[in-house]
C-alpha cells in the first residue's frame, strides 16, 4: 500500500485548513444555533465555486465504471483533481472538511451522492446531460440521492416507490425521506420498485429533474445533529419521467443490475463517510485534550490513559478507510474493507465525543461548547450509507461464506 501524500495534496489539505478555521466551522456552529441548514443562497457557497470546489470529476472522454473511478464523489461535492488516487484523496480531503465541521461539508454544491450512481450505471448521454453542467458551475448546484424511505431504511429490499412504464415514460408514486440536499438539487436519484415482489431485482434508479409535475412536498427534516446541510423528504405523486432518464436504459436491469449500481456506489462512498467520522472525532479529541491541558487534568492517569486509547483507535479507523479506498484506486473490490471503514470509524468516534463530554464535565453539559455539538453531529455517522450493524452483518456474511443477505 501507498498512502504518500504529494506537495499537492498538502497544499490543498492546508488550503482546507484555513478554510475551515475561518468559515466552515463558524458557519456550522450559526446553522446548528440557528436550527436549520445554510441558505442556498448563501455567499460561502459562490466562494467555493470559485476556489474551484462543488464540481463533478467526471470528464466526457472518461467512461469507466465507478469500480475504477470509485470514490470520486462524496458527500462534500469537493473536487479532487486528478484521476490517480482520487479515492484516496476524497478520504483525506473527507476527513479534514468534517474535522472543521461535517454539516457544512455535506451542503457543498456538487452532485453528492447522486454522482456515483450516474458514474456506475449512466450512459454517456446522461453523463453529459446530468454532470456536465457540474463542470463549470454558472451557479452553486446540488445533486441529491433519495433511497430511504419512511418504510424502508436498512432494508433496501422494503422500498415500496413505485414505477410503471407507460410509453417514453415512467410514472413513479411513493414517499422519500432524508434525502441529502433535495430541496435545492437540480435533480435526485430517485430509487424505485418495478415490482415489489422480486426484492433488490425490483429495483431501477431514476433521475428525477427539480420542477418534475408530481415531485414536490419537500420538508426538511428535523435533525440532533449536523443542522448545517438539509435532510429533506419528499413525494412523488404520479410523477412522470422520461425513458430516457432510467440510469442505464432498459438493459442495464437484468440479473439485479439495480441493486449492483447501488451496492457499488455504497462502497465508493463507505470509506468517505468512515474518514468523516474520523475527522469529527479528531476534533473531539482535540477539544478534550485542550481542556485536559488547560485545566491540569493531565496528572491523572485515567484521563491520560483514554486520551490514549481514543487517540488509537481513531487511527486504526483512519488506516482502514485509507486502505479501501486504496483499493478502489487500485481497481480493486472493496466492499468489505469499505464496510470495515464504515464499521469502524463511527464507533470510535463516538468514543471520542463521549469522553470529550466527559472530560469536559459540566462545560460541555452546558450545551454552548462545540464538545456538545459534535456529540450530537457524531451520532448520523453510524447510521447513514448503512448501520454500523449492517456493516457488521455484512463483513459477518463474507466472513462465513453466507451469500449476501
Ligand atoms: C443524517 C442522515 C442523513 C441521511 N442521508 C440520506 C440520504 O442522503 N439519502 C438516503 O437515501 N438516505 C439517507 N439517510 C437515511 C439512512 O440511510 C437510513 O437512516 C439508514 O439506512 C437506516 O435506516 P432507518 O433509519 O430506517 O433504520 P432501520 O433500518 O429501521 O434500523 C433501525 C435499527 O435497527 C438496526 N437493524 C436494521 N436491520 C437490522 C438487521 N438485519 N440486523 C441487525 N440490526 C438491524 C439498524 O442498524 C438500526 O440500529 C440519512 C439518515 C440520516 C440520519
Amino acid at each position: 500500500m501507498n498512502f504518500t501524500i504529494d506537495a499537492d495534496l498538502r497544499k490543498r489539505l492546508a488550503g482546507i485548513r484555513e478554510l475551515g478555521r475561518t468559515q466552515i466551522r463558524p458557519l456550522g456552529i450559526e446553522a446548528d444555533r440557528a436550527g436549520k441548514p445554510v441558505d442556498p443562497d448563501h455567499p460561502f457557497y459562490a466562494l467555493l465555486l470559485k476556489l474551484g470546489l462543488g464540481r463533478t470529476r467526471w470528464l466526457p472522454t472518461d467512461d469507466s465504471a465507478l469500480g475504477r473511478t470509485a470514490g470520486r464523489q462524496h458527500e462534500s461535492g469537493d473536487s479532487l483533481g486528478s484521476r490517480a488516487g482520487a479515492s484516496l484523496t476524497g478520504v483525506l480531503l473527507s476527513e479534514e472538511l468534517a474535522y472543521w465541521d461535517r454539516g457544512v461539508a455535506v451542503s457543498f454544491p456538487g452532485p453528492g451522492l447522486g454522482e456515483p450512481p450516474v458514474l456506475s450505471m449512466g450512459t454517456h448521454e446522461q453523463k453529459e446531460r446530468f454532470l456536465a453542467r457540474f463542470r463549470e458551475p454558472d451557479r452553486p448546484r446540488w445533486g441529491s440521492f433519495a433511497m430511504t424511505e419512511p418504510g424502508a431504511g436498512s432494508d433496501v429490499a422494503a422500498i415500496r416507490t413505485s414505477c410503471k412504464r407507460d410509453g417514453d415514460d415512467w410514472i413513479l408514486d411513493g414517499e422519500k425521506s432524508f434525502a441529502a440536499n433535495a430541496s435545492r438539487a437540480d435533480w435526485i436519484i430517485v430509487w424505485a420498485t418495478a415490482d415489489a415482489s422480486q426484492g433488490r431485482g425490483g429495483h431501477r434508479a431514476f433521475v428525477v429533474e427539480q420542477g418534475t409535475p408530481g415531485l414536490g412536498d419537500f420538508k426538511i427534516e428535523k435533525k440532533m445533529g449536523l443542522k448545517a446541510y438539509e435532510s429533506t423528504s419528499f413525494t412523488l405523486r404520479s410523477c412522470r419521467v422520461p425513458a430516457s432518464n432510467l440510469l442505464g436504459g432498459d438493459e442495464r436491469y437484468a440479473k439485479r443490475a439495480g441493486f449492483k449500481g447501488a451496492m457499488e456506489s455504497f462502497n465508493a462512498t463507505r470509506p468517505m463517510i468512515g474518514a468523516m467520522a474520523v475527522g469529527i472525532g479528531r476534533a473531539a479529541l482535540d477539544e478534550a485534550a485542550a481542556f485536559a491541558r488547560e485545566h491540569d487534568l493531565g496528572g491523572d492517569a485515567r484521563v491520560r490513559d483514554r486520551l490514549e486509547r481514543t487517540r488509537r483507535k481513531l487511527r486504526v479507523a483512519r488506516l482502514l478507510c485509507w486502505r479501501a479506498a486504496w483499493l478502489a484506486d487500485q481497481q480493486q473490490p472493496n466492499m468489505i474493507e469499505a464496510s470495515m471503514a464504515k464499521a469502524q470509524a463511527p464507533t470510535a468516534a463516538l468514543e471520542a465525543a463521549l469522553l470529550g463530554m466527559e472530560v469536559l464535565g459540566e462545560v460541555g453539559a452546558r450545551g454552548d461548547h462545540l464538545i456538545e455539538k459534535l456529540f450530537r453531529d457524531v451520532k448520523a455517522m453510524d447510521i447513514v450509507e448503512g448501520t454500523g450493524q449492517i456493516q457488521r452483518i455484512v463483513i459477518g456474511r463474507q466472513l462465513l461464506g453466507l451469500p449476501r443477505s
